[in-house]
């Protein structure tokens, strides 16, 4: 392909760009964005930039300068509104138009917005873009008690945030345990334990059913659904995200759940691919197809679909990890721990730091990590392998997990 158009100007639509250069392609490349200002990264949002620790300038991906110098051409804040498959067309809110030879979707995933009446009061916020972000971070000054509704990633890395910043922090969550089915019981309960040691506050198997306002029209209670009225200032929802594959489905594009791709990222028209949060996608080490929200999969996929492009013919098969770092504890997984039955714990969780071995059988699936960045970066490596070790070998301390490289 010589003309090829990118649909959003996140973390794989950039990367997708910046590898494209990297394997030598020589056409035009059109990032076209939604958002004012630069690509960025998002996971300092909930983490260093709301403590102050990062300016909004240092969540850039790239400088203008290089977007020149690689002839990427960012048509930002000028969202893609009609794909026209048939004429190989996209046209942008602007009224521009432009021409592909290959489309490639990278648009993400948005908020999923909570229905509770008072959902719009102000002082509840959502996080997951630059703009939530910063109105959000100029909240925290004024505020003292703070409701995160949603014990997720999202919900969690803000929690700590408040509980570092001095907020009264109360977490409410419908399911029994936090982060869902994303670790295994023996992490969340030490990620439990480490929020509940901060003074964080969980409420369990409990929605929120309605917000009610003060008499300065700001959010002043979020009433359970068993009826407890939480005091709020702040309220954070932290509730997940819906895939953004409105422009995918209106032009007849395959979708479930996210845009639908094969092993090489493209949809079910060959002159279209998918990328990153927005990208069900088939994996060796999954049953079923995926879809992942991580820095890892956007970047990785950018990277496999630019080779793809240039000509090469290999199904993705990174292996997935990810991150999180909330209140003093790095949490790490590599692997795709869902539907594990057992588990080998190497390190002392009382110590804070310790690893999780999830197997299926005597499948080693994934690796949870806290505090262990060595034990991540060796799974990194061996997970999905023959080289794994096997259960007993786990649980032997006296061995070292480098011995289960390639
Ligand atoms: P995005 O980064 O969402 O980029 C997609 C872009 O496309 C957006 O700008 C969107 O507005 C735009 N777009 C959508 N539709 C259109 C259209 N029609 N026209 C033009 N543009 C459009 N991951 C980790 O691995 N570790 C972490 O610690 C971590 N922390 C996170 C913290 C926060 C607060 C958030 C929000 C996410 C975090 N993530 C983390 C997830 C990670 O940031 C995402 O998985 C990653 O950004 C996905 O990249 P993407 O390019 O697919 O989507």
């Amino acid at each position: 392909p010589d003309r090829i158009v990118i649909v959003g100007a996140g973390q794989a639509g950039l990367q997708a760009a910046v590898s494209l250069r990297e394997v030598g392609h020589s056409g035009p490349i059109t990032l076209i964005g939604d958002e004012p200002g630069l690509p960025y990264q998002r996971p300092p949002l909930s983490k260093a930039f709301l403590l102050g620790k990062i300016p909004a300038s240092g969540l850039d991906l790239r400088s203008p300068d290089f977007l020149a110098a690689q002839r990427i051409d960012l048509a930002g804040a000028d969202p893609a509104l009609v794909l026209d498959r048939a004429g190989k067309t996209v046209r942008l809110a602007s009224g521009r138009e432009l021409a592909y030879d290959h489309l490639v979707l990278a648009t993400g995933a948005r908020r999923r917005e909570l229905a509770a009446s008072g959902s719009n009061l102000p002082g509840i916020h959502y996080l997951r873009s630059r703009a939530d972000a910063e109105a959000l971070k100029a909240r925290l000054g004024g505020a003292e008690r703070a409701v995160v509704v949603g014990a997720g990633f999202i919900g969690l890395e803000f929690a700590a945030v408040a509980a570092d910043l001095g907020f009264a922090c109360t977490v409410v969550e419908a399911a029994p345990v936090l982060l869902g089915r994303a670790v295994s019981r023996a992490t969340a309960d030490h990620v439990r334990a480490m929020h509940e040691a901060r003074g964080t506050r969980f409420l369990f198997g409990e929605g929120v059913a309605r917000f009610e306002a003060g008499a300065d029209g700001r959010v002043a209670k979020a009433v359970t659904s068993s009826g407890d009225a939480l005091e709020a200032d702040l309220v954070l929802v932290g509730v997940g995200v819906i895939a953004n594959d409105g422009l995918a489905a209106e032009s007849g594009l395959a979708t479930d759940g996210g845009i639908v791709v094969d092993r090489r990222l493209r949809t079910s028209d060959p002159d279209i691919s998918a990328i990153g949060d927005c990208a069900v996608a088939p994996h060796p080490q999954s049953e079923r197809p995926l879809r992942i929200e991580s820095v890892q999969n956007a970047i990785d996929q950018g990277r496999h679909l630019a080779r793809v492009l240039a000509g090469a013919d290999e199904a993705y098969a990174a292996l997935p990890w990810f991150w999180s770092d909330q209140g003093g504890i790095k949490l790490q997984i590599a692997g795709l721990i869902h539907g594990h039955d057992r588990t080998v714990l190497r390190g002392d969780p009382q110590s804070g730091r310790f690893s999780v071995f999830c197997y299926r059988g005597t499948r080693l699936l994934g690796v949870e990590s806290v505090n262990r960045p060595a034990d991540h970066m060796a799974a990194r490596r061996f997970v999905g392998t023959s080289l794994a070790p096997v259960f007993a070998e786990a649980s032997d301390e006296s061995l070292d997990l480098k011995r289960f490289l390639p």
